[in-house]
């Protein structure tokens, strides 16, 4: 493997910044990597060679002209599949969008585009996001680069895989209920979900869209840091876009990383989100590392959240609701595929019968179904309305607690990286990952998974952090020392070893 590709993303910047090396060879290693590589993770679901490269060979020559370039321009990146390129596939790894061609680019692509960050490809996912293994992805499932027969985790296994396995130094994902994070647990990468509004949902295509936040997914915390400085701000184009300046979160990471401590800090254990059906190897890598915060100079407080056992049912109320209602513009008229009814008259209603049936796989339909049911008249109240107070009382929950500390923490998933089908037929077992990362996004607060160890199996484990809204820049001060006290994990993926031929 090109020794470059084993660097993060801020010292490919310094490296880029010095003339050391060029942006057109950076991204050309890349693109060799995935070239290599990919047809056995299956990480991409699209490759723009010609993009990616024309984009790095303009940041060159705007650099040898002497121009003033952001820190990160050169520095290539990976889409999710669910943000809209210009001209460049875009399917939510759904049949449905298959051939479809975005006529504009979604807010967050702009802004890479802005910085001269080359876009390798678009990435695998669970179809629209919907999952937690990428296997309900339309198009194959992908390998987790620590065990090609297990899973990358989901929705965004595409984006961690191909952070984790050196094919991209940086990428984005999407978290809904943990797409994010849980991917960035069981491929030993960082992964953070910013509080509710701090980035941009424009050309995000829709899950649910109270909960979907836009994040990086990277190898280190500071490479996290310095991403989100470019994709966060204002847009007045997504009305629950946040009006206030993006803090400097890789000057506060950096610090942290200097100092090897935060003074005065107090970190809340939630008792709800550890213990039964929790891993034991992942309990006791939690264990440790809370342990080593202790030593490092923190004051650990047990804390409870009792709403938090309702989290996962209140989610599974609220997001089929706002999926069913988001999903019904794929009617066959206005994008990707359109099917006539094999027999009978061709009607409007059923064209778009026809398309959604053949369009949209299991699980998506299992969803907008459930969904459709909670909405309905004689259920709202009995299910959404209930779901919805239960919502309120997690988030009193969080208000309740952060009086008291500063950060929450957590195993981010019950369990390493599972072998595929092992819950494919199972939906309720697949459900229960997210059990310790839905009660963020029902709070619209930021939260974050960062390596804490590795597993007698040869897994990585995944430890959550949690703060109040507003407060990433807190979230970020804990990561970067969590991350010092773990050591390097995602450069030890045993991906670095694959022979390429
Ligand atoms: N795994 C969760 C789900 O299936 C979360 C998905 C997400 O965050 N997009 O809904």
């Amino acid at each position: 493997m090109n020794p470059l590709l084993k660097k993060s993303a801020c010292e490919l910047a310094d490296l880029l910044r010095s003339g050391e090396i060029t942006s057109v060879e950076l991204t050309q290693a890349c693109l060799d990597r995935i070239d290599a590589i990919d047809p056995k993770v299956h990480a991409f679901l699209y490759v723009d060679r010609e993009g990616a490269l024309a984009t790095a060979a303009d940041v060159d020559a705007r650099r040898a002209a002497g121009e003033e370039l952001p820190r990160l321009a050169g520095v290539p990146i990976a889409v999710k599949d669910n943000m809209v390129t210009r001209g460049v596939p875009t399917t939510c790894a759904s049949k449905i969008l298959e051939g479809w061609l975005p006529p504009y680019d979604a807010t967050v692509v702009e802004l890479l585009h802005k910085v001269g960050m080359p876009i390798l490809g678009k990435t695998n996912m669970d179809e629209f996001a919907m999952g937690s293994s990428t296997e309900h992805s339309a198009y194959g499932r992908t390998g987790n680069p620590w065990d090609l027969d297990r899973i990358p985790g989901g929705s965004g296994g595409g984006s961690a895989a191909a952070v984790a396995s050196f094919m991209a130094p940086l990428a984005l994902g999407s978290d809904t209920g943990g797409s994010i994070r849980q991917p960035g647990a069981v491929t030993g990468t960082v992964g953070a979900k910013p509080t509710y509004g701090a980035v941009s949902r424009y050309g995000l295509i829709a899950m649910a869209s109270s909960l979907d936040q836009i994040g990086p997914v990277t190898r280190t915390v500071e490479d996290a840091a310095a991403l989100t400085e470019v994709i966060g701000g204002y847009d007045p184009h997504d009305s629950t876009s946040l009006n206030e300046p993006v803090p400097a979160l890789s000057e506060s990471v950096a610090q942290v990383a200097k100092d090897g401590k935060i003074e005065g800090l107090r970190v809340g254990v939630v008792r709800e989100l550890s213990g039964e059906g929790y891993q034991d190897d992942v309990l006791e890598a939690f264990n440790a590392t809370v342990e080593k915060l202790r030593a490092a100079g923190a004051e650990i407080v047990e804390v409870s959240c009792p709403s938090f056992d309702y989290a996962l049912a209140a989610y599974y109320l609220i997001m089929p609701a706002e999926v069913s209602s988001n999903l019904a513009r794929f009617d066959g008229m206005r994008y990707g595929i359109r099917v006539e009814p094999s027999e009978g008259p061709v009607t409007a209603e059923r064209v778009m019968a026809a398309t959604r049936e053949a369009g949209f796989g299991d699980e998506v339909k299992r969803r907008i179904i459930l969904g459709t049911h909670v909405l309905s008249a004689g259920f709202f109240d009995a299910y959404y309305g209930s779901a919805q107070k239960v919502r309120t009382l997690i988030q009193r929950d969080f208000a309740r607690v952060f009086e008291e500390v500063d950060v929450l923490v957590s195993p981010t998933c019950p369990t390493t990286a599972f072998r595929f089908g092992e819950k494919m037929d199972d939906p309720m077992a697949m459900y229960l990952n997210d059990i310790a990362t839905i009660p963020a996004n029902l709070a619209g607060i930021p939260a974050m998974s960062v390596p804490n160890a590795v597993s007698a199996e040869g897994l990585p484990v995944g430890f959550q952090i949690l703060a109040p809204a507003h407060h990433d820049l807190k979230m970020y001060e804990v990561a970067s020392l969590v991350e010092q006290l773990s050591g390097d994990i995602a450069g030890n993926c045993p991906a670095a070893q694959w022979e390429e031929n």
